[in-house]
C-alpha cells in the first residue's frame, strides 16, 4: 500500500468538516476553494470559519464579490490582517469575472497571473477544485514531509527537498482529496508539538518516528529579531462620541484601511512632546496611561494614545480625507485590529 492510499483511507474516515469543503464525493466549488485558501494564508482555520461564512452569505459568487465596493470588502476583511490580501482578493475577483467569464482558470500559468495567487495557492486550487495532480505544500504539509523523510536540513533551505518529496507522493487519482488529507493530517495528527504518531496512518513508514526525531522536525534557521517601532496615536472625539478617522495611503502596510491619525511609526524611544506636533488639530491632548501593542510580520508596534475632545472651531481645521464615525458604526469601517485596540484603549481610559 502506498503512502497516498493509506492517507486516503484515513481521510475517508476522519476528514474534517469545514465550511468551504465540499461533502465527500461532491465536486468542489473553485470560488469557495480560492476564497478559503486566500483567507487561510497566515490565519488559522478557527478564525477563518466565521469570515468565510459571512463572505459567502454576502457575496455568493465571484461576480458578486467583483461588483462589491472595495471599502465594503476591506471592512468585511477587517480583523483577518494582511490587508494587501483583501485588495488582491477583490482585484482577482474582478479579473476572473471580467476576463475569464466568472470561471477560475484551470492551468497553473493562468492562475499564477491572477492577483494574490502564488505557487502554493495555485497548486491548492488545481488540486482541490479541479482534481489535478498538483502538490500544495503549506506549513502543515512541510512538517509532515520533513518528518516522514527525516529531513534535518533547517527551513527555509529544506524547502526544495521537501517540495520534491511531496510532489512524488501525489497520487494519480483523487489528487484533491489527497491534498486535503495531507492538510488534515498536519492539522490534527502530525501537529507541531507532541505529534500523535500512534494514530497516524503513516506511522509504519515515518523515518522521524523511527529515529525519535519527530518532535524536533522540521528544524528552522534562527529568525532575525523583529524591531519595535513606536508612535503616538490621536483619538479625537466629538461631543456625541464620534471619533475622527482618516484613510491610509492605498499602497503599503494596511493600504487603504481606516485609522485614527498618528505620528510616524519609528524605531527608538518615543519623544511624546515632539510627537504631539503631529496631532491632526491643536487641542488639549491628554496622553493616556499604558500602551497599545501589536505585532506585524516585520516589526512590533507600541503606540501611546493621546485623546482630546473636538470643538466646532477645531472641526473647521480638519484635513481633507478625514471622517467621523460613531462607536456603534465602527464595525462598518475597514479598521485594522491595531486601530480597534487603540480606540478601545481610548474609550475605556
Ligand atoms: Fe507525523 Fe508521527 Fe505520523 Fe510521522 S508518524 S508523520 S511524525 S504523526
Amino acid at each position: 500500500m502506498t503512502h497516498a492510499s493509506r492517507l486516503l483511507d484515513w481521510y475517508d474516515r476522519h476528514r474534517r468538516t469545514l465550511p468551504w469543503r465540499a461533502p465527500a464525493g461532491e465536486p468542489a466549488d473553485p470560488y469557495r476553494v480560492w476564497l478559503s485558501e486566500i483567507m487561510l494564508q497566515q490565519t488559522t482555520v478557527a478564525t477563518v470559519g466565521d469570515y468565510f461564512r459571512r463572505f459567502i452569505e454576502r457575496w455568493p459568487t465571484v461576480e458578486a464579490l467583483a461588483a462589491a465596493p472595495i471599502d465594503e470588502v476591506l471592512s468585511a476583511w477587517a480583523g483577518l490582517g494582511y490587508y494587501a490580501r483583501a485588495r488582491n482578493l477583490h482585484a482577482c475577483a474582478q479579473v476572473v469575472a471580467g476576463q475569464h467569464g466568472g470561471s477560475f482558470p484551470t492551468d497553473e500559468t493562468a492562475l499564477l497571473a491572477l492577483p494574490g495567487i502564488g505557487r502554493y495557492t495555485a497548486a491548492a486550487i488545481r488540486a482541490i477544485a479541479f482534481d489535478q495532480r498538483a502538490s500544495a505544500v503549506d506549513g502543515n504539509v512541510e512538517r509532515v514531509i520533513a518528518r516522514l523523510f527525516a529531513i534535518e536540513t533547517p527551513l527555509p533551505d529544506a524547502k526544495v527537498e521537501i517540495q520534491e518529496h511531496a510532489a512524488r507522493l501525489v497520487p494519480q487519482q483523487r489528487a484533491g482529496d489527497y491534498a486535503q488529507a495531507m492538510m488534515d493530517l498536519g492539522a490534527t495528527v502530525c501537529v507541531p508539538k507532541s505529534p500523535r504518531c500512534v494514530i497516524c496512518p503513516l506511522m509504519a513508514a515515518c523515518r522521524a518516528r523511527k529515529l525519535g526525531l519527530a518532535e524536533d522536525l522540521p528544524r528552522r534557521a534562527p529568525k532575525a529579531e523583529r524591531p519595535t517601532r513606536r508612535g503616538l496615536a490621536f483619538v479625537l472625539a466629538r461631543k456625541d462620541g464620534a471619533i475622527l478617522l482618516r484613510k491610509r495611503p492605498t499602497k503599503g502596510l494596511l493600504g487603504g484601511m481606516d485609522e485614527v491619525p498618528s505620528s510616524p511609526w519609528r524605531e527608538g524611544k518615543l519623544n511624546a512632546e515632539k510627537a504631539l506636533a503631529e496631532a491632526p488639530v491643536p487641542a488639549r491632548w491628554q496622553i493616556l496611561d499604558g500602551l497599545v501593542r501589536h505585532t506585524f510580520t516585520h516589526f512590533h508596534l507600541e503606540l501611546a494614545v493621546a485623546r482630546a475632545t473636538a470643538t466646532t472651531e477645531r472641526l473647521a481645521r480638519l484635513a481633507p480625507g478625514t471622517s467621523w464615525c460613531t462607536i456603534d458604526r465602527m464595525t462598518e469601517r475597514a479598521l485594522p485590529t491595531v486601530m480597534r485596540k487603540v480606540i478601545a484603549h481610548a474609550v475605556k481610559a
